[in-house]
């Protein structure tokens, strides 16, 4: 609780995507809101504003198409012949939902997601602060933690936070106000639900039950983003999704779990019993890939009896050295073995959605071709997905020697959707066709 002024006010705010495409998959702003959960306990008055909470179309399981606005590419993209839109609502109910706040805010915190759409939280930077002149702005999330020396030079905001810590958040506005703060809370939030309940409408709600990964692949950035691997009372977890389930009747949740399945016994085994012995009846995604190697009969029979209605496995190549080299997650015999187990449970070859990852730096088309086919035959579906250089990962040092673009100095080439680590042996046009091939397969 703080004390010193009464209710200060914080806004919050969720920036636009800008991107060559996007579409949501259960996106929603976690770790705000977690923030947002922490502000109103400790007496702050909380206003939301998501960027992102406008739909041109909905589909039945909550994810589908954003609103989109054409706007010109930023300079060093100009090149790439594809259109580029800003998705989310359209600037002028930005402005206008900034106008309907009575009491100017003491702080305005902005989140960011991938790298590469820093145009779009620049452009909500803008706004704000144009709006609210003399207001700090605080800027963390993403892109702030992986390119904060670009985000302190070039972003606007007045604080570049770094930690992924929502406590140390909490702590930054407190003292920034001019505030004492006490706060029972530790490092890991475990009891404290995210402020869903800031949105008018929810079509779903997102859900982490830990935080971090024990592996160490070399292209991911969980292990930057999180320190260390932790996990939250099964029951709590099971409190919360009962609480958005029957309180608010949302009947789709997403994990956003980097790790949700390891030491299943322990976490999501209880979880999913407690799930179905309530008789909690609710439609489960995750986005985030799950492990293979965890997936026995028992955990895959409790995905399919407690409702996960989207699967997605971590593969990303059927390649053995490739395998070892990214950091031994998976094998193919685990693999063999998982899909077997999900098929017996229930699951559909279709629903079995597998990642393969295209355009590793110096990966070959082939290598990628074969492990589309390994997946096939081994009764799933495959899902191809473009690399997208991470900075601070391991394999980022590779990409950039790799790389025809400057993606240590510009955000704008980590995107994947340009296919930053093309080359002779694996073409954008060899990726295109890749994902046709599949296409076409698929509606067979
Ligand atoms: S297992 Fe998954 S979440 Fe963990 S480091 Fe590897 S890719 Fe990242």
């Amino acid at each position: 609780m703080v004390t010193g002024k009464h209710s200060p006010h914080i806004l919050l705010v969720n920036p636009w995507i800008t991107d060559f495409a996007a579409y949501n998959f259960w996106i929603k702003p976690l770790g705000l809101l977690y923030i947002a959960s922490l502000l109103r306990e400790s007496g702050f008055q909380v206003t939301l504003i998501d960027c992102l909470d406008f739909y041109s179309k909905t589909k039945k399981l909550g994810d589908g198409n954003f609103f989109k606005t054409k706007i010109v590419k930023p300079l060093p993209l100009r090149s790439i012949p594809r259109h580029y839109s800003r998705y989310g609502i359209p600037e002028e109910l930005l402005l206008k939902r900034l106008s309907m706040i009575e009491e100017k805010p003491g702080i305005i915190g902005i989140t960011s997601g991938m790298t590469y759409w820093y145009p779009g939280v620049f452009r909500a930077i803008e706004i704000t602060k144009t709006f609210f002149k003399k207001v700090p702005v605080v800027l963390g999330g993403i892109y702030a933690t992986l390119c904060y020396d670009h985000a302190r030079k070039h972003s606007g905001a007045d604080i570049v936070f770094k930690s992924g810590n929502e406590l140390e958040v909490l702590k930054l506005f407190s003292r920034l106000m001019g505030l004492s703060l006490k706060t029972h809370h530790s490092k890991f939030l475990t009891d404290i639900f995210p402020s869903f309940n800031l949105y008018s409408h929810l079509d779903y709600v997102c859900i982490a039950t830990s935080r971090g990964c024990p592996f160490r692949c070399t292209y991911c950035a969980s292990p930057i983003l999180s320190k260390g691997f932790f996990r939250r009372d099964p029951f709590k977890v099971v409190e919360e999704i009962q609480y958005w389930t029957t309180l608010h009747r949302v009947n789709n949740i997403a994990f956003y779990d980097d790790a949700l399945l390891i030491e299943p016994s322990k976490h999501f085994i209880p979880i999913m019993k407690e799930v179905i012995q309530k008789g909690i009846h609710c439609n489960f995604h995750t986005p985030n890939a799950l492990h293979i190697k965890e997936i026995d009969q028992t955990v895959a029979d409790l995905l399919f009896q407690g409702g996960f209605r989207t699967i997605r496995l971590g593969f990303e190549s059927s390649d053995e050295a490739m395998q070892i080299e990214t950091g031994r997650k998976v094998n193919n015999q685990e693999f063999l073995q998982t899909v077997r187990h999900l098929r017996r449970a229930g699951y559909s070859g279709e629903e079995i959605g597998v990642y393969i990852m295209a355009g590793l730096p110096g990966q070959r088309v082939g290598e990628a071709e074969e492990s589309i086919a390994f997946v096939r035959e081994a009764g799933a579906q495959p899902i191809l997905v473009e690399y997208s250089p991470i900075p601070h990962t391991p394999l980022f040092e590779k990409a950039k020697q790799f790389s025809q673009f400057d993606i240590e100095n510009e955000p704008l080439f980590q995107n994947n959707s340009i296919f930053p680590c093309q080359w002779d042996g694996f073409t954008l046009a060899d990726f295109r066709r890749l994902k046709e091939e599949i296409r076409r397969e698929a509606m067979v």
